[in-house]
């Protein structure tokens, strides 16, 4: 990290990204000074060699150029964080990791640009991870230098700088944009718009606020951006200098777009891209087994987007996109046996990614539930029509139970008895699904554990058969 150099910084919060922003500030001549609520963090960081300084005391601030805040730590809503609004009352700039990458990117000298962009970032409520993953896979696939990082994989000042011609994939949450204060990518993305983590950003205005700072003055060069709801529709207007505006792109899995822009969309399987009112290019989605789905088909959009952005063809991002597995607890395919598929989408952690899962396969065993969010799974009614019949595990099983309709249901409570019934009850042609609309903190640490779970159990019981 540059800019810091024979300075004293603030690093609240000790977990992976943390400990690697202070290690990236002491390689870069800082003194980080670091603090963490917790007893074992601060053990761990000390284990590290790195310098505890607690924050909570009276003269804590003094000569302390900046804090570094980590994305795990809520600085504003539900309540404000006592320790950041000090810093903030004494003076102290307030930033986090992403914008210490920015910063010291900024200044990055690069020999030959080989027209790529250098950094590419992509954000929204659903959908992120995937697209991230899917533009580093196609990039690679194309042979092309990359790297992917921020709230996938690696931290990014866990990830080598970048070198030249290299493009950087960057998957930022909510939380991320908020606090960074230098985000300046060459091409950004917007995937979608859906109530979530609203607890944390004072409602839906300051959660779009957030994600909306990635595209401020002077942004990206490129932005990709999902217009199927209001929010993404309306950024785009506002970036657009001109309707022929070549600077947004714009992409869709609910209508086709027209107009004399550039456009992506996917439309019963079919992505099509326009430009100037031509198309100049298409893939057809059904034939990729690791994008299933309208919701991945958005994902493909947006991955594509970027991808021809940077100038590649759309026969090799196809070719890339055929390669594609797919990422661990999103839609993915864990086990099959007699013609009964076993899906583990464990990230479906909220409604909408739940609505997304449920609409990307027929015959649905569903298992759902956990630790659910406000109005539990109310406003899925209406997309339960594949679902033939409901196993509810966990804190919620009961209110989900009421809020079903005409769809039969079994409470499971685990997750074992839970995958033992819908295995005993799936007859050829159904999908076993976890996608549980709700948090996975009642019973496991992370909904990767939740994954790992019915994964082992599925594949104990297909190995038994
Ligand atoms: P994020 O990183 O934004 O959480 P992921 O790619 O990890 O996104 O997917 C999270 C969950 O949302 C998964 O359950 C997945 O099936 C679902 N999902 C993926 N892409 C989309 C999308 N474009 N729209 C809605 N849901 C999606």
């Amino acid at each position: 990290v540059k800019g810091y150099e024979g300075r004293k910084v603030a690093v609240l919060g000790l977990g992976r990204s943390g400990l690697a922003t202070a290690h990236a500030l002491e390689a870069g001549g800082a003194e980080a000074l670091c603090w963490d609520d917790g007893q074992e963090a601060r053990e761990r960081a000390e284990g590290q060699g790195l310098i505890l300084h607690d924050l909570n005391k009276g003269n804590a601030w003094e000569d302390v150029s900046a804090l570094i805040v980590s994305p795990g730590i809520p600085h504003l809503y539900p309540e404000p964080n006592k320790l950041i609004a000090r810093a903030m009352d004494e003076g102290v700039p307030v930033d986090n990791d992403i914008g210490l990458f920015f910063r010291s990117f900024a200044d990055q000298e690069w020999d030959s640009f080989d027209t790529l962009p250098r950094i590419v970032a992509v954000t929204g409520s659903n959908g992120k991870s995937t697209t991230s993953a899917l533009i580093h896979h196609v990039l690679e696939h194309a042979g092309k230098p990359t790297q992917l990082a921020g709230n996938i994989g690696r931290g990014v000042l866990d990830i080598d700088p970048a070198h030249d011609g290299e493009v950087v994939v960057l998957e930022l949450s909510s939380y991320q944009t908020d606090l960074a204060r230098s985000l300046t990518p060459d091409i950004a993305v917007f995937t979608n718009l859906s109530p979530d983590h609203l607890d944390r950003h004072g409602g839906m205005g300051g959660y779009f606020a957030a994600k909306r700072r990635l595209f401020a003055e002077g942004g990206p060069d490129r932005a990709v951006i999902g217009v199927d709801e209001a929010e993404g529709s309306y950024l785009a207007g506002q970036l657009s200098e001109g309707a022929a505006d070549d600077r947004v792109i714009r992409i869709s899995v609910d209508r086709k777009l027209s107009g004399p822009g550039w456009q992506v969309f996917a439309r019963k399987g079919f992505l099509s891209e326009y430009r100037k009112g031509r198309q100049i290019g298409s893939v057809d989605l059904r034939a990729i087994k690791g994008l299933p789905g309208s919701h991945n088909h958005q994902n493909a959009c947006a991955a594509y987007a970027v991808c021809r952005s940077i100038g590649l063809a759309p026969k090799v991002i196809e070719a890339a996109f055929r390669a594609f597995k797919g990422l661990p607890h999103r839609s993915q395919l864990v086990g099959e046996a007699d013609g009964v598929s076993y899906v583990n989408d464990s990230k479906a952690t909220n409604v909408d990614s739940a609505r997304a899962a449920l609409g990307a396969f027929d015959n649905i065993r569903w298992i759902a539930g956990g630790l659910g969010k406000d109005g539990g799974i109310e406003c899925l009614s209406d997309a339960l029509g594949n679902v033939t019949k409901a196993y509810l595990i966990g804190h919620s099983a009961r209110e989900f139970a009421l809020q079903l309709g005409d769809v039969p249901y079994e409470i499971c409570e685990t997750m074992e008895n839970a995958v033992a019934a819908a295995a005993q009850d799936a007859q050829s042609g159904d999908t076993v699904l976890l996608a549980p609309a709700a948090a996975s903190f009642d019973q496991y640490p992370d909904f990767e554990k939740r994954g790992e779970d019915f994964t082992r159990l599925v594949q104990d019981r297909l190995q038994d058969m």
